[in-house]
């Protein structure tokens, strides 16, 4: 079997840590293409794996022996397509008591891709601590006795110290998991980290401390040739200027939304009580400008979002992974806390010790609430300690820092706040309907009343509230849209009619995670993700029939949570996050999302009354019996009527754009111009010259006279660089011609003003107002002000 698949390595690693043995399995080569990989091929694994009486065992506790912790990689895994460093773990949490699991990017994926396996499935406990190596392609045990009690980072050097073997990548837990935190994560290269649902923690109750793997084995039949041939002409069409985001990405990394989203409310603030806060203080580019931060990226990404902020901690230099924006402001705003510094350091203990920064954000921000508003004082004065109860409030980095530590070490308070905010209320007698969670997960710093769409999906996702499982937010703003998916941008707060759509959303994350790809930059059309799994696997998927093997896995994980006890009743959101706000973008807001439920139900043949899937659609997908083939793929094709209706949509927000002879390579170098536009309240001096229509910017780092520019003409946008003769026109801020222009929008700006390093030099001070496109502008009601 293993002889005649491509595009994977064939076997699967069965290891039990309470015997030390490992028996490999053959890959079915059906379940490779039913399953494809990563999140999607461990959900198979797992529930083939599991018996009615291990679910019995596992609702009683999940740190039960039989539950399976599942490292995997997929067909796309370490290919030539763009941001595809990812791997992913999977198992039954032991924050939610259902389904779990999450990827991370960095380079370890690369060696679990090439360890000579496509899944490694970990069951049983060890008795005494120690860490797998996977060496040309053997698994040895190792001892950790030494290493028990040490941080992530520290962990990771000594094993590279010990094992001297070149190329070694490692993931690991730190103390949180080897004390139980419910929602310790799994760090692998330095500070990447495998964070949401608590995974660490089932590593740490196997006393599995790490996996080290060296590179091994060659991934035979991708087609690389087709791959590389697909991701020039994505980069060469449209996609480019359409997808500005990963520009921004790779100048502010995750947390260029800061400011964004707080405009459209969408971050939340004092414990999901507010959605207006100074963001300025904590965009990326103000910490830029305060402190060192450094650029880096995943394994083979043209992105490079990750970012390494440099701060002062005890007279010593600290180079810290990200903050990334979920970490900024789960520490920042709804801590509502707002020192730079503090908030990196709080993130980088967080990695040290290893945990989610989200839960652990969210659980913080739960306690000091409840102390602000007198909420079961008596209950949280018993678990105090040595923390005094004045201390606890808004905006104390102190507190968050001290509370790091205790949480990780389950010390005095801290050892109920690591158990996150459902089993916090239940501890603490508080109403249950405070506790910011979906299904036991903490919901992300996406506040659910910016975006209903986004709502339903933390209400419906496969592992309880988590952004990236139907980043619906995404669709709304930055216009990402598979129409004929019914993916499709509309009004923020209604998502009647567009149910449909975030279910598919959904299916195309599992997907992601499944392939394992990261979601930050792909190409927009499903019909080309489909290309790229069907080049990496061998298989040979349409888009209909990728989207089926995304609802196949989607299904499969609810059919797990669903023998974990979920029903229904768990699809819903706490009444704390759905309060009606009183200021801020959400002001006013009612959110009432039962019908839509139903419908996103309808559309998924799910029981009303249990929360399960029919028989009649598990059968259809083949995870009961043979499933039913496809005979033909859907018609692609955009019909009238949704090209009507998405012109309604569009019209009021999005202008045409073509764009031509963008290189993405050309873009990088050239981007302070979006700095400016990018940025809210920004001062700043400038000088860019126009000759006819042609915009041109003075290239700093070029030879004189050599210019990048764009051309705005007709509607068209072009952009290139090369030499031009006697610019015609010289135009200023003084001069207010353009941005009166960008003003009226009567240049066609989706997501234009892209490129061109202007030549700093003071002539006039302006004061803008702006946003980097015009449908973020439109949709959030800002306008360009100098
Ligand atoms: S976009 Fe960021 S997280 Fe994604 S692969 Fe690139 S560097 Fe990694």
């Amino acid at each position: 079997m293993t002889e005649t698949m491509t595009g994977y390595n064939g076997k699967i690693a069965y290891i039990d840590l309470t015997k030390k043995e490992v028996v490999v399995k053959p890959l079915d080569p059906e379940i490779a293409e039913d399953y494809i990989g990563g999140t999607g091929l461990s959900a198979k694994l797992i529930y083939d794996l599991l018996s009615e009486d291990d679910y019995k065992k596992l609702k009683k506790d999940p740190y039960d022996s039989v539950n399976p912790i599942v490292y995997a990689t997929g067909p796309v895994t370490g290919t030539p397509r763009p941001a595809s460093g990812r791997y992913s773990v999977s198992g039954i949490s032991p924050l939610t008591n259902h389904w779990g699991e999450g990827t991370s990017g960095g380079f370890f994926c690369i060696n679990l891709r090439k360890s000579g396996y496509d899944a490694l499935v970990i069951t049983g406990k060890s008795e005494k601590p120690c860490y797998i190596l996977i060496e040309n392609g053997e698994i040895k045990f190792k001892d950790a006795a030494k290493l028990w009690g040490k941080g992530t980072y520290e962990t990771q050097e000594a094993i590279k110290d010990q094992m001297k073997i070149n190329g070694l990548r490692i993931a690991c837990i730190g103390p949180a998991a080897e004390n139980l935190v419910r929602y310790a994560c799994i760090m692998n290269d330095e500070g990447r980290a495998q964070g949401r649902c608590g995974l660490g923690a089932i590593m740490g109750s196997k006393k599995l401390k790490a996996i080290a793997i060296q590179k091994h084995s060659k991934i035979t039949g991708q087609n690389k040739k087709a791959i590389l041939e697909l991701r020039k002409k994505i980069d060469e069409e449209k996609e480019q200027l359409s997808q500005l985001l990963p520009i921004m990405q790779y100048l502010y990394g995750t947390n260029l939304y800061m400011d964004m989203g707080m405009f459209a409310g969408d971050v939340p603030a004092y414990y999901f009580t507010e959605s207006e806060f100074p963001a300025e203080i904590l965009t990326e580019k103000t910490i830029k400008e305060h402190l060192p931060v450094f650029t880096s990226g995943c394994a083979g990404c043209t992105i490079k979002c990750a970012k390494h902020t440099v701060i002062v901690h005890n007279s010593k230099e600290i180079v810290t992974d990200g903050p990334e924006f979920e970490t900024v402001a789960s520490y920042g705003p709804l801590c509502g806390l707002f020192d730079r510094e503090q908030v990196a350091l709080a993130g980088h203990l967080a990695n040290i010790y290893g945990f989610d920064t989200i839960s652990s954000g969210v659980s913080i921000a739960f306690l000091i609430y409840l102390v602000k508003e007198k909420i079961a004082i008596d209950a949280i004065k018993k678990s105090l300690k040595d923390i005094k109860l004045e201390e606890i409030d808004w905006g104390n980095g102190d507190l968050i820092i001290k509370l790091i530590k205790k949480i990780a070490l389950r010390d005095g308070i801290g050892d109920v706040i690591a158990e996150g905010v459902k089993r916090m209320a239940e501890k603490w007698g508080v109403d249950p309907e405070l506790a910011a969670h979906v299904k036991g997960l903490e919901i992300p710093m996406h506040d659910p009343r910016a975006y209903a769409g986004q709502a339903l999906s933390y209400m419906t996702a496969c592992c309880g509230a988590n952004h990236e499982k139907g980043d619906w937010f995404q669709t709304e703003i930055f216009g990402f849209e598979a129409p004929e998916f019914d993916i499709i941008n509309g009004d923020n707060h209604d998502i009647t009619g567009r149910e449909k759509g975030v279910m598919h959303l959904q299916d195309l994350r599992g997907i992601d995670d499944s392939a394992v790809v990261c979601n930050f930059h792909q190409p927009s059309k499903v019909s080309e993700i489909a290309k790229y799994v069907t080049y990496a696997s061998g298989y040979d998927y349409t888009p209909r029939k990728l989207m089926q093997a995304g609802e196949r896995i989607f299904n499969l994980k609810r059919v797990i949570s669903c023998k974990m006890g979920i029903t229904r009743e768990d699809d819903k959101l706490p009444k704390h996050v759905l309060k009606v706000m009183s200021s801020g973008k959400t002001a006013g807001l009612k959110l009432d999302l039962e019908d839509n439920l139903k419908a996103y139900y309808k559309h998924r043949e799910w029981d009303w009354k249990t929360g399960q899937p029919t028989e009649a659609k598990l059968k259809e997908l083949g995870i009961i019996g043979e499933g039913e083939d496809i005979v033909t793929d859907v018609k692609l094709e955009v019909t009238k009527e949704e090209k009507a209706e998405l012109k309604k949509l569009k019209g009021k927000f999005v202008p045409k754009l073509k764009v031509k002879a963008l290189q993405w390579e050309e873009v990088f170098p050239y981007l302070d111009f979006i700095i400016l536009m990018a940025n809210n309240e920004v001062d700043f001096f400038t000088e860019f010259e126009v000759a006819d229509e042609r915009i041109l910017f003075a290239v700093s780092d070029l030879p004189e006279k050599e210019w990048s520019w764009i051309r705005i003409k007709h509607g068209e946008f072009s952009v290139g660089r090369g030499m031009i003769e006697n610019p015609t026109l010289r135009l200023d801020f003084k001069d207010k011609s353009f941005l009166m222009r960008l003003l009226n929008q009567d240049v066609n700006i989706r997501r234009a003003v892209l490129t061109g390093r202007i030549k700093v030099k003071p002539l006039g001070k302006a004061r803008v107002i702006a946003n980097f496109f015009g449908l973020y502008m439109n949709k959030i009601g800002l306008k360009l002000e100098f």
